[in-house]
Formats: structure tokens, C-alpha cells, sequence
């Protein structure tokens, strides 16, 4: 891959894998790309929308979470990439421009391991061979990698020397899971998973707070722009110490976490039993005591609250692409808090989203698109509403040449 005079990436394999679809272009009109679209998609929804909040210096390798699929090529020797979209075929890709680099490094190692200790990648259609993907997750503070090995068929043979071969030819692998998938799905984990080495978990560290993160959670991909998103969500809820606030879709705590030390207490609510659990853990690694999770469904557990006419202040939320559903936005307009922040991934949804909110007692005060995926077509963007008869409501306009990449 290569730099032009004019700050635009080259790949030689960005048509067939997809994932970058904007690499062509230079970073700033991607940016004012991003910045176009959600502006018009929040058109009459939102009046004022923030200039983009870009990545400093070089986008590259900001990739913390890196995933590839394993195959042979015509030769037989084995290949790792990511699958030609709509397919299951691996088209090789052995350096990414925006994944971390030692992730790439390890995938190497595995590719040559695999022939050295004659382990076949898993073949979905006939259910032979083994290895069919890895996940590796770093935590871009503390340096630490978790790499995940998922098989296609229970018995990996020579498996403890292959760990330790793995580790020895890469010691900064702190932990190594195996995670067994035989099914016939998408999806890249399966249900059971075995820590060989280390913890099983990593560790990392954003806003000066520190986080264990399990395969099976999320976590924002983008370490250097989450912490910006975050302090910018952060202050669109304007707390002073007293608010009650509801982190919704929470994942494993990280921005209820963050918030908890400006207000008098954190309810975070999480579809995903790891995340929640992780979640919890994250709250005693931080020695967080106004901070609680709950395990479910976020829509239905807003609507208990709504229906014990629970008090309020702020909602924070920040649901999948999907955006969130009518029984969420509803009783958000049941209980009334005075702001609710939302932090989306998908404007398309947010905008649909913010209709509802803005005809159900909400009006929208100010939205930043934040660029947590550069040289992709995905735009981050956070959206503060206000009670619309809040008379008492402070206007927190945030500009984001102020924006700080830290909490403290
Ligand atoms: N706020 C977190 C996670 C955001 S990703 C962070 O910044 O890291 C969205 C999260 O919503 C994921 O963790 C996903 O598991 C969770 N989720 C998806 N559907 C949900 C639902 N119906 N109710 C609660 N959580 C849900």
C-alpha cells in the first residue's frame, strides 16, 4: 500500500475486500463527505450540526479489534483475509491499512504455524479441517492482545504446542482463547470458548478509566476518537452531581463509567450477558459506587422504569445500527428526563429516531458527527435533545476545537 502526494491511501486489495470504501479519496473529502450526509439527513430535525470531528495525523492502523478468515489458495497453501462480499470465498489481505499492525503480524505467524503443524483451515461445506477464524482485540493503552482462535471442529490436535509456539514468536500476546464454531453461520464466535493463556480478557484504558474487555463484548473500535466522542456525549448531558442517568445499550459500561463521576447515579441496561458482566467487573475495577447494570433488553427495561414512574434526569444512548425501537423512544417521552444524548452509528436511523423524539416532546439542540472509521463510509454522530419546555435548561454548545481527549 502507498501514500500519494495528496493524502489519498492506495490498497492493492480495497475493491475486493470492501471494507474501506472511500480509500480513493483524500482523508478531507472524506470527511466533508460525512459531514454532507448527516447534514442531510438531519435536515429540519436538527438546526445546528457541528463541524466533523476528524482524526489527528495519519488514520491508519487505528483498528483495535482485527478479524480474518482462514482458506487454502489453488496451491494448497493457506491464506488469511476477509471474505469477498456476499461470499464465504477469503480473498487474502496479509497487511490492512487501518488494522493494528501486530495484529497483522500475529496472523502471519498463525498462517505459517498452521502449515508447520499441518493444521487445515475449516471447510464450512464438508466440515473438514480446523481453523476458521481468528479475532484479535489490543488494547491500544496497555498495550495488551487478546487472540482468539475459533475452530471449526472440537479436536485441535498438537494445540498447547501450537499456543506456545504462537506466543513464543509473539510475546506480546497476553492472553489466547480458543472458541469453538462449527456451525453453519455468519456470525464469527461461537457459544463455547476455553482460555489457554493468560486471562481470556484484555484490558484497556479510555477517558482514565480503566476497562476488561471479553471476545464477546463490544467495544468502540477507534481508541484516539472514542475518547472524544465520549467526553463530547459526556457534556451534551451537562451534569452537575445530581442527575440519575440512564446508560442505555451500555455494552460493558464504558460511558455510564465515564459519566458516573459527574453525577449521583449511573443505570446501565445491556442486551449481551458478557458485556454486562464485564460491565459489572469494570465497575469494581473503578471503584465506582453509583453505578449499577442490568442484563436485558433496553427497550423493555426503560418501560419498567417508566411504569414505577422512576425519576430521571438524562438518557444516554447509543444502540446498534438499527437505531433503537418505538418502545424505547416512548417511554423516554413517558419519563420526561430533561436531556437525552444519542449517540448513533447509523445516521439514517438516528434521523429516523430523532422524528419520533422531536414529535413526542423533544426538540434536537445540536448534533457532531464524529469520524470513529475513516476511509469507510460509516460516520459516528452524537445528537443532544432538550425537554422542549424545560424552562430552566442551560444551553451547552460545545465546540470542538475545544474538545479534550481526556475527562480529567
Ligand atoms: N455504549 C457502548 C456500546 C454501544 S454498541 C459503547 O460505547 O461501547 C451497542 C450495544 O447495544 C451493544 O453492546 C449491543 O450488545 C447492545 N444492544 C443491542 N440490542 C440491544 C437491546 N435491544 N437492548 C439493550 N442492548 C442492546
Amino acid at each position: 500500500m502507498t501514500k500519494t502526494a495528496d493524502s489519498k491511501l492506495s490498497c492493492p486489495v480495497s475493491r475486493m475486500c470492501g471494507g474501506c470504501q472511500w480509500m480513493g479519496e483524500s482523508y478531507e473529502k472524506q470527511l466533508q463527505k460525512k459531514q454532507q450526509r448527516v447534514q442531510e439527513l438531519l435536515k429540519g430535525i436538527c438546526p445546528k450540526v457541528n463541524p466533523i470531528v476528524g482524526m489527528e495525523g495519519s488514520p491508519c492502523h487505528y483498528r483495535n479489534k482485527v478479524h480474518a478468515a482462514f482458506a487454502e489458495d489453488e496451491r494448497g497453501r493457506i491464506i488469511s483475509g476477509v471474505y469477498a462480499q456476499g461470499t464465504h470465498r477469503v480473498i487474502p489481505v496479509e497487511e490492512c491499512l487501518i488494522e493494528d499492525q501486530r495484529a497483522d503480524q500475529v496472523i502471519g505467524v498463525i498462517r505459517h504455524l498452521m502449515e508447520k503443524f499441518r493444521i487445515h483451515p475449516y471447510d464450512e461445506d464438508s466440515g473438514r479441517g480446523l481453523m476458521r477464524h481468528v479475532l484479535i482485540r489490543v488494547g491500544k493503552m496497555t498495550g495488551q492482545m487478546l487472540v482468539v482462535l475459533v475452530i471449526g471442529n472440537s479436536h485441535f490436535p498438537a494445540r498447547a504446542a501450537f499456543v506456545q509456539q504462537l506466543v513464543k514468536e509473539c510475546p506480546f500476546i497476553t492472553s489466547v482463547v480458543v472458541n469453538l464454531n462449527g456451525f453453519k453461520t455468519s456470525m464469527v464466535l461461537g457459544p463455547s470458548s476455553r482460555t489457554v493463556h493468560g486471562k481470556g480478557f484484555i484490558e484497556d484504558v479510555l477517558c482514565g478509566k480503566r476497562f476488561g474487555i471479553s471476545p464477546q463484548s463490544f467495544y468502540q473500535i477507534n481508541h484516539a476518537q472514542t475518547e472524544k466522542l465520549y467526553s463530547l456525549a459526556v457534556r451534551y448531558a451537562g451534569l452537575t452531581g445530581n442527575e440519575r442517568l440512564l446508560d442505555a445499550y451500555c455494552g460493558i459500561g464504558t460511558i455510564g463509567l465515564v459519566a458516573a463521576d459527574h453525577c449521583k447515579e449511573v443505570i446501565g441496561v445491556e442486551l449481551n450477558k458478557d458485556a454486562v458482566q464485564d460491565a459489572i467487573r469494570n465497575a469494581r475495577r473503578n471503584n465506582a459506587q453509583n453505578i449499577r447494570f442490568f442484563q436485558g433488553d433496553a427497550g423493555q427495561f426503560i418501560r419498567g422504569m417508566a411504569a414505577r414512574k422512576e425519576n430521571l434526569d438524562v438518557v444516554m444512548m447509543d444502540p446498534p445500527r438499527a437505531g433503537s425501537d418505538e418502545k424505547f423512544l416512548k417511554s423516554v417521552c413517558t419519563l420526561k428526563p430533561e436531556r437525552v444524548v444519542y449517540v448513533s452509528c447509523m445516521p439514517e436511523t438516528l434521523a429516523r429516531d430523532l422524528k419520533y423524539l422531536t414529535k413526542n416532546g423533544y426538540r434536537c439542540v445540536e448534533a457532531t458527527p464524529v469520524d470513529m472509521f475513516p476511509h469507510t463510509m460509516h460516520v459516528e454522530t452524537v445528537v443532544l435533545l432538550s425537554r422542549e419546555k424545560a424552562d430552566d435548561y442551560v444551553r451547552i454548545s460545545v465546540h470542538t476545537k475545544d474538545l479534550k481527549t481526556s475527562m480529567n
